[in-house]
């Protein structure tokens, strides 16, 4: 049967580079789009989608409800391709890390957490991190590049995956957290696309409030966020001035604190029975003083937040230790005394290295990497930021 003819420019663009689709690439309009350049009803790409995402198909050939001819078409002009698991780590407490293979020189890391009542995982972004923020192991292998929608969702395809067949429990992700390896924010239509998988029906179906994007503070993709996907927003704070805030996080040089906090208000007005969460590493010395926590109050003063304290995970050359638990203690009870809401974030997974701002690992990394010691406010969200930081 010969594939109907469809004009060259209703062509998806993969397919006039003469390239196969990957079906983890396509939002569920995408897929269907596409079924419409193959000359099908676009609404089979629900039928697909489910076999795909809730039965875990990566060949076309067990999808009984899709006709030979349509699998025959697919199978020519698509692929289903989720990054390659090359390790994958057990941790004492039940955290599970896997190293996956994104091509043939980059690989990133996913993290499972499972607790009694939900199971988060923890995606990544991109490989590496242009940000440079000074406590965080990632920013030391510098940024490789973003990871396509595909490579985003397909993290969560192969955890799912790994999980059903785990001997001991059938676990399940309830919640996922694009707060792995990167900036979300900085591989923006991806990431976004991404996440719309996630709470697809025909994929995870997962609610709004159980996706989370982290981000350092991209203030205009903060506002782009909150008009075009409204997920969770979490922000690494990390300071409570801009001169301590620009050592530990360059970003802050763009997007100050008061610029960053004005977006996170704006984004509050989506849903004000839902926190923002503000992200707070402990660092012995540094920030973490009953000082640094009645200032933090005073900042985010009226604003639906919580606050999730940090203990700093150290690393080999970091420069910083983390704070004592009787200060970290203290610093919360402030801050509860102050009526905000605040909890210390139990550290998991320390011996497999998926703790917090630990995703590194020996993970392979491109020979040339890119720092960015400060974002241009100018600096296009995506995808074209590798290229714009090229250094
Ligand atoms: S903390 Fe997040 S934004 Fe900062 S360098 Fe690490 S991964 Fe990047």
């Amino acid at each position: 049967m010969q594939l109907a003819e469809p004009s060259p420019s209703s062509l998806h663009p993969a397919a006039i580079a003469g390239a196969r689709v990957n079906v983890l690439d396509c939002d569920r309009v995408g897929l269907g789009r596409l079924l419409g350049d193959l000359g099908e009803k676009p609404w089979r790409s629900t039928q697909i989608m489910r076999w795909v995402y809730h039965e875990r198909h990566a060949a076309y050939g067990g999808m009984t409800n899709i006709g030979k001819v349509l699998r025959g078409k697919l199978e020519s002009a698509t692929e289903i391709r989720a990054p390659e698991v090359v390790l994958d780590h057990l941790s004492a407490d039940g955290t599970r890390k896997w190293v996956m293979q994104v091509d043939a020189g980059n690989r990133v890391e996913t993290v499972f957490i499972p607790e009694p009542d939900r199971g988060t995982l923890c995606v990544s972004s991109q490989v590496g991190c242009a940000m440079a923020c000074g406590f965080c192991a990632t920013a030391t292998q510098g940024f490789s590049r973003n990871l396509s929608t595909a490579e985003i969702i397909g993290q969560v395809w192969r955890a799912a995956e790994a999980l059903e067949h785990h001997p001991h429990d059938n676990r399940r992700i309830t919640n996922v957290v694009m707060m792995g390896m990167g900036e979300p924010l900085m591989n923006f239509d991806n990431v976004v696309r991404a996440m719309d998988l996630m709470m697809d029906d025909c994929a995870y179906g997962l609610a709004r409030k159980r996706v989370t994007l982290s981000t350092a503070g991209i203030v205009p993709a903060i506002d782009r966020l909150r008009e075009l996907s409204g997920v969770s927003l979490a922000v690494s704070l990390h300071a409570t001035d801009d001169t301590l805030r620009d050592r530990l996080m360059p970003i802050n040089r763009t997007y100050p604190i008061a610029e960053l906090l004005a977006a996170c208000r704006r984004y509050a007005t989506l849903d004000p029975h839902r926190s923002i969460t503000f992200e707070y590493v402990m660092l012995d010395g540094v920030n973490d003083s009953p000082a640094h926590a009645r200032a933090l109050a005073r900042l985010l003063r009226g604003m639906p937040a919580k606050v999730n304290l940090i203990p700093f995970n150290p690393f080999a050359g970091a420069g910083f230790r983390r704070s004592p638990p009787p200060v970290i203690d203290a610093f919360r009870e402030v801050l509860r005394a102050l009526g905000l809401i605040c909890i210390t974030r139990r550290t998991r997974g320390d011996d497999i290295d998926a703790a917090c701002g630990q995703l590194v690992g020996k993970v392979m990394a491109r020979a040339a990497r890119h720092r960015a010691e400060a974002v241009p406010r100018d600096v296009p969200l995506s995808p074209a930021f590798p290229e714009a930081h090229a250094g």
